[in-house]
């Protein structure tokens, strides 16, 4: 789906990168969002003595972290003047990634010694939100933000400048423009659903939802629940249900068939391959022919990337949930460094990947580090894309990451001049990921890799001693 283009032409006028140079340039930027990616792009920019204004939507910091209990007028996500919600997190969710691994590279994730603090490795979501309104303070980011103000519309100038419309909450029906040298989209990508679309649905008589909205499992009390998916959030939710449900049927597309069937450890849990069709009559019919009369289906099928603000002239479009064309997945090569995106990927560890992808923003914005040309840029998207294309790798996988990250984190650590990945955060993935196969239900109380632990602590004494991190900090 192609970002609306302009109405009236507009000639980009890609300025030149001057190479490394020893004056710093300040610039005057926006960041779009102030959840975890926001807020580091922020302290990351201003660290390089660029002048940023935070636009957030919401009330306060966090993004995604920021649990609601409610929900959207739309549970499917179909209809869009629907009122929006933006986190997606239900009740009962605690992190998929252990806490070291997850946190920022300075500014550790660890248990704070308080009892209003939640411990646990794999902490619930609220420990989350409280990390990162931690490290806001720390870097007196909330002084940068300006809460509940929505961008409405981000347009490319004359001259590469950018033209950004936001909107305060009940105030400014018509909005406030103001000029930016550059726009960092911080905007997520967990609130726009994406459906699987199956013949018959539209006749269905059950209830459909999205996961987006699922918050708590007591609504489906007795019910006949199928699930769609096998995300990491199909699983905590399949578990969450079957507590209360009378049946769980989950369909997936990527699991061996010798999974299929009841699921060792429940009574009321069954892994089915996709669903081929669903009749009017309520049954739900999978496509190795066998079927159930369900009560609800639910989606647990991903998001779309979404950025009705950006008005590019069809320079940056989203294709079947490929961002493009963008450089390393943060620079659109015809735009850059003038408009970035920082937190495309995914299945990786976010937070520390952010970092990195600001500290480069930030260098190359102030002069201080250099892109290639415009067409190497181009020349280095389109190998990427013939490669997915050779692997057979549909465009909606074009950010997934996986274990490739840590080699592109490296390539960014490279650029910025800053240690890289930690061998440790490495490992403990790695160990992580083992873990969570062998237990699927228990992985986040049980595991081995106590001494990666211990090695993170150790790494972590740099950071904690000091107070705010030294590491890569030159301003
Ligand atoms: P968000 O957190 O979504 O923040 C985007 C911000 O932009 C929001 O505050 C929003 O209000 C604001 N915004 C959007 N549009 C506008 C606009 N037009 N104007 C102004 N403001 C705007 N990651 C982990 O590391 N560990 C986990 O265990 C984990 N579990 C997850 C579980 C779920 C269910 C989900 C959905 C995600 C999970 N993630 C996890 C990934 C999580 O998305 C990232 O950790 C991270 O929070 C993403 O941060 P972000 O800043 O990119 O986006």
């Amino acid at each position: 789906m192609p970002i609306p283009a302009e109405s009236t032409a507009i000639t980009i006028q890609r300025l030149s990168i001057s190479p490394v140079s020893n004056s710093v340039i300040s610039r005057h930027v926006a960041v779009i969002g102030a959840g975890a990616a926001g807020l580091v792009t922020a302290r990351e920019l201003r660290r390089k003595g660029h002048s940023v204004v935070v636009f957030e939507r919401g009330d306060q910091v966090g993004g995604t972290w920021v649990y609601t209990a409610m929900v959207e007028s739309d549970c499917l996500g179909l209809d869009p003047t629907r009122t929006k919600v933006h986190s997606s997190l239900y009740g009962s969710l605690r992190t998929n990634l252990p806490r070291e691994a997850m946190g920022f590279s300075d500014y550790p994730f660890f248990y704070r010694d308080d009892p209003d603090r939640d411990p646990r490795r794999f902490p619930g979501h609220r420990e989350v939100l409280m990390y990162l309104k931690d490290f806001a303070r720390e870097f007196r980011i909330c002084e940068l933000v300006r809460f509940e103000t929505e961008v409405v519309r981000v347009r490319l100038m004359e001259g590469s400048k950018w033209n950004v419309k936001s909107r305060k909450r009940d105030e400014d029906e018509a909005g406030f423009d103001e000029i930016f040298d550059a726009v960092v989209v911080c905007n997520g990508h967990h609130t726009e659903p994406r459906i699987a679309w199956i013949p018959g649905m539209n006749e269905w008589p059950g209830k459909q939802m999205h996961s987006h909205n699922y918050r708590v499992p007591e609504p489906f009390r007795d019910q006949v629940v199928v699930l769609i998916g096998s995300s990491a959030s199909a699983v905590d939710i399949s578990q969450d249900i079957a507590g209360v449900a009378k049946e769980v049927h989950i369909a997936a597309r990527t699991v061996g068939d010798e999974t299929f069937g009841k699921q060792p450890g429940y009574d009321n849990m069954w892994l089915h391959p996709m669903i081929g069709s669903v009749s009017g009559d309520g049954t739900v019919y999978f496509q190795d022919g066998s079927f159930v009369l369900a009560d609800v289906i639910l989606h647990c099928t991903g998001y779309k990337y979404d950025f009705p603000f950006l008005e590019t002239n069809g320079v940056v479009t989203v294709d079947d949930n490929r961002v493009g064309p963008l450089y390393k997945h943060v620079f659109p090569p015809a735009l850059a460094p003038w408009l970035s995106f920082v937190g495309l990927t995914w299945k990786v560890i976010p937070f520390p990947m952010f970092e990195l992808q600001s500290k480069w923003i930030a260098g190359v914005l102030s002069n201080q580090l250099m892109l290639p040309s415009q067409e190497e840029m181009m020349e280095d998207v389109e190998t990427l894309y013939s490669s997915l294309e050779a692997a057979g790798t549909p465009k909606r996988y074009t950010h997934c990451m996986g274990i490739s990250q840590f080699e592109y984190n490296s390539w960014l650590a490279a650029q910025c001049g800053c240690p890289g990945n930690e061998e440790w955060r490495v490992q403990m993935y790695h160990a992580h990921g083992r873990n969570k196969l062998a237990r699927s239900k228990a992985f986040r109380d049980e595991w081995e890799d106590h001494h990666l632990v211990l090695q993170a602590h150790e790494d972590f004494i740099k950071y904690t001693s000091n107070g705010v991190s030294d590491k890569c900090v030159s301003e």
